[in-house]
């Protein structure tokens, strides 16, 4: 579903490129199954629903999309372990459904080089979906990461290997479209970046602020909204578990202090919510959430 918030003047979309299935304990690591099925029930594969959403800004430097989820290059296989149905990505539908078209998209900033997170930037040159050449899915969009993101992607270890596929980023270097940055951003009125180390070294997460309002896009530096009211919970993924930790710890407080909308980018349940005291100390306040759209027999 694409949802739309306004950040001060600032017109925000949140899209979703649609839901994939991974195993529970890839999300909540050391945390016992017995804990994390009360926040998300597992199918029979102990598989849960995953988004994988975009945030699109309305900026004065023009139109940001941050993400660009899965894509349609997987193979068939992985798509089937996955439990991804259709073969389109749902991604351009969802920035059609807000009134845009690819072409209309001027950067695309990648928080990191997981392959859910940027394999949506090529698409195989095919009418049927065919691999063969890639081209890009955002003809004119200048493609924004981070160089020590790049540098782990380009020289994968046997752990990162599978998630980093040289598809979804070398034509990008070969066409010159992708542009290499070292630390934080400002990309336009209001639109910042800030590294968020834990769950890859150089990870990046999104500020949005105008008008004395924020929105802050955590991307895996807490990929669910339990993950940052609970600090010890640390996905599997995270390269630097107890970093992931102090990032989270300093962004709760960062986003408590400018009582931020924070957008989750996996959460299948919370898009969006605010901080508040709860029992347990800062708790996510749920303000967007989807209705539930998963099959849990899947
Ligand atoms: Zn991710």
């Amino acid at each position: 579903m694409a949802y739309s918030v306004k950040v001060g003047a600032l017109q925000c979309h949140i899209l979703s490129d649609g839901l994939h299935y991974v195993d529970g304990g890839g999300f909540f690591g050391l945390i016992p199954r017995s804990m994390w099925q009360e926040v998300i029930e597992p199918n029979a594969n102990n598989q849960i629903a995953c988004d994988s959403r975009s945030l699109l800004i309305e900026s004065d430097a023009g139109l940001i999309l941050v993400d660009v989820g899965n894509g349609d290059k997987l193979p068939p296989k992985a798509r089937q372990r996955l439990g991804m149905d259709d073969r389109s990505s749902r991604l351009v539908g969802e920035l059609q459904r807000v009134g845009f078209r690819p072409e209309d998209v001027d950067i695309v900033l990648f928080t990191h080089f997981h392959g859910d997170h940027i394999g949506g930037a090529t698409r195989w040159d095919s009418a049927d979906g065919t691999p063969g050449p890639v081209v890009p899915v955002f003809p004119r969009a200048r493609y924004i990461g981070q160089r020590i993101e790049l540098a782990d992607a380009s020289f994968p270890n046997e752990r990162t290997a599978a998630t980093y596929v040289p598809d979804n980023f070398r034509p990008l270097i070969e066409w010159g479209m992708l542009e290499v940055v070292d630390g934080p951003l400002r990309l336009a009125h209001g639109v910042r970046t800030d590294i968020a180390p834990g769950h890859t070294a150089y990870v990046q997460t999104i500020w949005v602020e105008d008008g004395g309002e924020s929105l802050l896009f955590l991307t895996d530096a807490a990929s669910w909204a339990v993950h940052l009211e609970r600090l010890a919970w640390v996905p599997a993924f995270d390269t630097f578990p107890l970093t992931s930790m102090e990032t989270k710890r300093r962004l709760r407080q960062a986003a408590a202090e400018r009582d931020a909308l924070l957008v989750f980018q996996h959460d299948a349940q919370v898009v969006t919510g605010r901080l508040a005291p709860g029992k347990r100390g800062l708790e996510v306040r749920p303000e967007i959430t989807e209705p539930a759209q998963f099959d849990a027999s899947l």
